[in-house]
């Protein structure tokens, strides 16, 4: 897929605001920029937090969300607090596919705002393709179907190895869904009639990626993308480090890889989808922001090192890979990347 007109996002943005100014003259602009300064006022004043639900929806993902989803690895070991997760928000995630619930039941079945919990306090991960390089890291992209603040933006992690190396669980887990019918399990804000309407019609369901989603049992769900063949069916229990399947390039692929991605149900940030993918496909044009899996996943050993002890990274029964190279946890230059 060639690089496309950078600039439909915008142009969406500038119809909104006509529209607006059209509607409801000059006074909407006006509330509007009394709404944020009145915002700003608050939030420098540490009255409030920032979230997308604080102002009218849809909006661009705010600067400081893609800050945090796109944090490394460090900013997380300033933390030491305990993982605690409430009991009730994550039976729902098991038990619901809907995807638009930032709000759970309370303890007297209220239903209340609940966000993602920090991404610093998940523990228990694992390299999904153990000794894949990263082709493309998450974040600003210009060849991806996401953005983010109207920036083109990777919204997972790409590994490789070679086609037909076995792909693993990242962490423990209940398998929610698998194959290519997954949407209503990867967190779109949004009717997803539309677009299984006009793969119906067109029978393009086997021009999607094969996928496994996964509930990490922590208020996040894993995503697998790209299979060649999978071995584990919905509703099924899996530990981290557990076979799921073999590396494989179905979908919007160059090269065999795994797209690995992770969200929360419970995220208030959103994602944007590029318009041009939105009507060509007729998904929704949001869905629940993504975090950077290097948040969670451990530091990578050292090129030749053993595994730690008792660490779960230890080397798969797979063959080698074809060359030493692919033992370096290096970014690969661009041209080699195997695309989303
Ligand atoms: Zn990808």
């Amino acid at each position: 897929m060639g690089p496309e007109p950078p600039d439909q996002p915008r142009r969406l943005g500038r119809d909104r605001a006509r529209r607006g100014r059209l509607r409801s003259g000059i006074t909407a602009g006006v509330r509007r920029h009394l709404t944020f300064v009145i915002l700003g006022v608050l939030v420098a004043a540490g009255a409030i937090a920032v979230t997308p639900a604080l102002l009218t929806s849809p909006v661009p993902v705010p600067a400081g969300a893609v800050a945090q989803a796109t944090a490394t690895p460090a900013a997380q070991a300033q933390s030491s607090a305990p993982p605690t997760f409430p009991s009730a928000p994550l039976a729902a995630a098991s038990a619901s596919p809907s995807m638009d619930q930032n709000q759970v039941p309370d303890s007297l079945g209220r239903q209340v705002p609940f966000d993602a919990p920090n991404p610093a306090l998940l523990t228990g991960y694992v390299w999904p393709l153990p000794r894949g390089r990263i082709t493309n890291p998450f974040g600003p992209d210009w060849y991806s179907d996401n953005t983010v603040g109207g920036v083109r933006f990777h919204d997972g992690l790409d590994l490789a190895t070679f086609c037909g190396d076995k792909i693993v669980a990242a962490h423990d887990g209940v398998v929610l869904a698998a194959g290519r019918k997954v949407d209503p399990w990867m967190g779109w804000i949004g009717s997803l009639a539309p677009s299984v309407a006009r793969r119906d019609k067109y029978k393009l369901w086997g021009e999607l990626p094969i996928v496994i989603v996964v509930d990490d049992g922590n208020g996040y769900r894993s995503i697998y993308a790209h299979f060649s063949k999978i071995a584990v069916k919905a509703g099924q229990t899996i530990r981290a480090g557990e076979f799921l399947g073999w590396e494989g390039r179905t979908g919007f692929a160059t090269g065999c890889h795994l797209h690995y991605g992770l969200f929360s149900p419970y995220a208030t940030d959103r994602f944007g989808l590029r318009a041009d993918v939105v009507k060509r496909t007729k998904l929704p044009a949001l869905e629940i922001a993504r975090i950077n899996p290097l948040l969670v996943l451990p530091p990578r050993p050292a090129p030749g090192a053993s595994p730690a002890p008792g660490s779960s990274q230890a080397p798969s029964s797979s063959p080698n890979p074809p060359s030493g190279s692919a033992l370096n946890p290096l970014v690969a230059p661009p041209d080699e990347r195997p695309g989303r």
